[in-house]
């Protein structure tokens, strides 16, 4: 974070699932000097998420660090509860958590590596996607908000050699995204995608980590990976108003890759 930005008025009450690491904690950084309230959703990382919080409040900024599965329907329905109870209603989701998951041939796949890639992957998303509409759409008393969704490159691609599966959970939220936006848009619910490139985190570490990025780089369009932050400013772009006619769309932010 900037040392030398305050955040601007609230803008809304804003979840990024997976928050602790990564792409989710460069988008938690970057929506509180939007002038979000942050939910910083993590799973095992309790510390790095709590790190997170404090360089959002150090800088003027609300946030709060909420541990929960999600994966797990009931740990979804606890954490909006809990944001209920902490900021108010969610405004603005980013479904960014995420896994590689086991790096397989299809044919080693079983119903366990399956499981986890698409519970975490795919129906994580779809949980949160479900519990922020009860509380955006006029349906249910809330007055709209904005669902960022974070697919991958992977998705248009088909994954690196031993991630087809991963690629396959990542479709499937491109699909999801069209579809949810079909669903609830006129309801005042944007939803919207974004597929990112190779960007340097923990989750390329088991696929080779930073030979990885240099064999690939390369390949990619700008000559180089990206970095979490230049994801988080497509993402916090995608849930301003400067961003009100996108929808039901996924964007590639992938440098060229
Ligand atoms: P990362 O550095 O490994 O961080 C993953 C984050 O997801 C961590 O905060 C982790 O939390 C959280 N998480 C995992 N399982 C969870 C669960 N069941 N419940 C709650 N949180 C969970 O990965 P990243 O690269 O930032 O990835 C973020 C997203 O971007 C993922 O959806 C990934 O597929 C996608 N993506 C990444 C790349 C890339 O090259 N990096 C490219 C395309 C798409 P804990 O540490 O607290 O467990």
């Amino acid at each position: 974070m900037a040392a030398d930005s305050a955040p601007v008025a609230p803008a809304g009450v804003l979840i990024v699932t997976g928050a602790s690491r990564g792409i989710g904690a460069a988008c938690a950084r970057a929506a509180a000097l939007a002038g979000y309230r942050v939910v910083v959703n993590y799973h095992r990382s309790r510390d790095a998420a709590l790190d997170v919080v404090a360089a959002i409040t150090q800088h003027g900024g609300q946030a709060v660090a909420i541990g929960a599965d999600v994966s797990r329907q009931a740990e979804v329905a606890r954490l909006f509860e809990e944001t209920d109870r902490h900021f108010g209603p969610v405004t603005a989701l980013v479904n960014n958590a995420g896994i590689g998951g086991a790096i397989l041939p299809v044919e080693e796949h079983n119903e366990t590596t399956l499981n986890e890639l698409f519970f975490t992957n795919t129906y994580a998303c779809i949980l949160c996607a479900g519990a922020a509409v009860r509380r955006m759409s006029p349906r249910f008393g809330g007055t709209g908000g904005v669902i960022v969704n974070i697919s991958s490159a992977a998705a248009r691609l088909g994954g690196l050699p031993g991630m087809a599966v991963y690629a396959a959970s990542k479709g499937a939220i491109d699909s999801f995204t069209l579809g949810l936006a079909n669903e609830v848009g006129k309801e005042g619910i944007r939803v919207v995608g974004i597929r990112p490139g190779m960007i340097a985190t923990d989750i390329l570490e088991p696929m080779g980590g930073a030979e990885l990025m240099e064999r690939v780089a390369p390949t990619i369009g700008l000559g180089r990976v990206g970095q979490p932050g230049e994801i988080a400013q497509a993402a916090v772009w995608l849930l301003s108003p400067a961003a009100s006619y996108l929808h039901g769309t996924t964007i590639d932010v992938s440098g060229g890759r």
